[in-house]
């Protein structure tokens, strides 16, 4: 058994030594209403940055203690079990998988899932098929206010990345009429463009949003589904129409920072989202559960019907998680960040 123990002060920007590699052995009896898993597929996910925190600043997730082995989402087979609704073969998941090559889980804990559903690729359910999926799906249909007909046009930040890249396909297929991406490299924005049909898609990195924002947008911006915040969704919000909607997702660009979530926006930008009553509600998927099966099989028949692109970039080895964190964190990313630990 392999697994990782976490070593990380209390800000700053995460690096690959923030994570150890152990080894060690598992319980050699399964109990009653356990489950013996081989690991398959973890997630690697931003709101990790918060639980590398002492205080994660959300009651809902809870720090990574340091030297205990880390957890997030993750896929995996069954290999022993003592769990009447559980047998040897089962694919299952959960969003509280240990960072292991093999474990013991209560199965009471985990989800069966459903190859067929996403064409036998597993690890669409930590993505697309997954979290990633639902927050992007029930964050426009909660927050986003989109209506088929409505000529409305939709911007999203971090368009490249696993939220990202299926927010701005799903603005269209709910109808919205124009989507344009914000991303951090040409590769990106050429995928946004070419393969996920975006109809156009700006680089931060390189180009003036504000001034291409202007050029893309001429009619305003109706919808903004931001996973970023900061800079970029100052200039955003700034030539958001009257009345029109953020879709706060997330703001990546203030995890390494200890500031209070959501962050506030300046002052300037503040008041121009009152004047324009622009909503920005706290929008967290958890709260959404209720849907969460009914927006798994929409998601599902998107992705058949080939409607709903998907990219992922896959690092193998359970060795090489706390890399692939770091990466992610950094842009590394096309789409999900997924870690395959074992055929
Ligand atoms: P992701 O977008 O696949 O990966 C993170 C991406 O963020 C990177 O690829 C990078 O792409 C971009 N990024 C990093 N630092 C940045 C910065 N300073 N400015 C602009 N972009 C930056 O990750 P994800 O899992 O899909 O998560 C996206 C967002 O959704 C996160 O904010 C996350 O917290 C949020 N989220 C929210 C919920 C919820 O319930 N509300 C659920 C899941 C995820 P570039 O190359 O473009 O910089």
């Amino acid at each position: 058994l392999f697994n990782f123990k976490i070593t990380l002060g209390k800000n700053g920007v995460p690096v690959a030594e923030n994570f150890r590699l152990e080894q060690s052995t598992i319980a050699d009896t399964v109990q009653a209403g356990q489950v013996r898993v081989k690991t398959l597929y973890l997630s690697v996910d931003p709101y990790m940055r918060c639980r590398m925190n002492e205080d994660t600043g959300s009651d809902y997730l809870r720090p990574w203690q340091l030297s205990e082995v880390a957890d997030g989402g993750g896929i995996g087979v069954v290999e022993e079990s003592k769990h009447d609704n559980l047998s040897k073969g089962d694919f299952v998941t959960s969003f509280t998988w240990p960072w292991q090559t093999v474990a013991i889980l209560d199965g009471s804990l985990l989800q069966k899932l459903v190859p067929q559903l996403v064409n036998g690729r597993l690890s669409y359910f930590l993505g697309a098929a997954g979290i990633t999926g639902l927050t992007a799906l029930l964050g426009i249909r909660e927050k986003g206010h989109v209506a088929a007909g409505a000529n409305q046009t939709m911007v999203v930040s971090g368009a490249a990345g696993a939220c990202g890249s299926l927010a701005g396909q799903i603005g269209r297929l709910e109808g919205c009429s124009r989507v344009v991406g914000i991303a951090g490299t040409d590769e990106k924005c050429s995928i946004l463009t070419q393969e996920m049909g975006f109809d156009a898609a700006i680089n931060y990195k390189k180009e003036d949003v504000a001034k291409q924002l202007r050029e893309l947008c001429p009619g305003g911006v109706d919808v903004y589904f931001d996973n970023v915040g900061g800079d970029i969704s100052d200039t955003v919000i700034s030539q958001m129409n009257q009345n029109s909607h953020i879709i706060l997702c997330g703001q990546i660009s203030q995890y390494n920072k200890d500031v209070p979530y959501p962050p506030p926006l300046p002052a300037d930008i503040e008041k121009i989202q009152k004047e324009r009553n622009i909503t920005r509600e706290r929008f967290l998927v958890l709260n959404y559960m209720d849907k969460q099966e009914a927006s798994v099989l929409q998601l599902c028949q998107w992705i058949q019907e080939g409607k709903l692109k998907v990219r992922e970039t896959v690092v193998e080895g359970l060795a090489n998680i706390g890399a692939a964190f770091q990466s992610m964190m950094n842009g590394g990313n096309i789409g999900k960040q997924i870690v395959s630990v074992s055929k």
